[in-house]
């Protein structure tokens, strides 16, 4: 029997919305704005932005940011359901995203354990706030992703796998070419459609289930 494997964005996709742009919001001097900006009409990476998003903050700060995203982070309708079937179905559930340790770890605790969960990490030992990157681009990679999806895929690749690529942004663009099929919303939906990728469209996990049942099925 052929397998399926699973990548699952975290920001905009598992939560409701963009987490590092709520804290930044709330918790940001005015300068972020244009540093996203910046980000946005590709003048520097996204791993140069959310680095110098993140050292406008004083490290002093963690505590009240992981309580901040564990009041405010709302989870997507169904993600519960759609873990636990995956794990009964033996599929396995790798959530990729540019999101940070310090909550992708705490929001995800209680809805898990998950085969993998690939995330920026963050150091509070300076004055300021610190990214790290364990799992940057590969050479096959020129984006400066932060962390790298396609590379993380390549590194989890196996022929026999049938790809699936969940999420909601052009951050998710590069993995969603790289799968052999795309569960899209907003932004990445509008790409899938573009350029011709298998992809189905979803607003809550229990859309992400009956896909998953579908090809399931196609594969047994
Ligand atoms: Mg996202
Ligand atoms: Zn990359």
């Amino acid at each position: 029997m052929a397998k399926i494997g699973v990548f699952c964005d975290f920001d905009g996709t598992i939560t409701e919305s963009d987490n590092i742009i709520n804290i930044m919001k709330h918790f940001a001097p005015p300068q972020w704005e244009g540093i996203k900006n910046q980000v946005l009409n590709q003048e520097i990476s996204i791993k140069e932005g959310v680095g110098k998003m993140f050292s406008l903050l004083p490290s002093n700060l963690k505590g009240d940011l992981t309580d901040f995203i564990l009041e405010n982070a709302k989870i997507r309708d169904g993600f519960q359901l759609f873990a636990d079937y995956l794990a009964q179905e033996n599929i396995p559930l790798y959530i990729v995203s540019g999101g940070i340790d310090f909550f992708v770890t705490p929001v995800l605790e209680k809805y898990g354990p998950f085969k993998a969960v690939f995330c920026n990490s963050s150091d509070f030992s300076g004055d300021k706030i610190k990214i790290l990157w364990p799992h940057s681009c590969d050479e096959k990679c020129e984006n400066n992703c932060g962390c790298c999806k396609p590379s993380i895929m390549r590194r989890l690749e196996d022929e026999d796998t049938l790809k699936v690529v969940i999420g909601d942004s052009v951050t998710d663009l590069e993995a969603a070419k790289q799968a052999d099929f795309v569960i899209a919303r907003d932004l990445l939906l509008e790409k899938s459609k573009e350029m011709n990728l298998n992809h189905n469209s979803f607003e809550t996990f229990y859309d992400c289930i009956e896909v998953i049942k579908k090809l399931n099925e196609v594969r047994v």
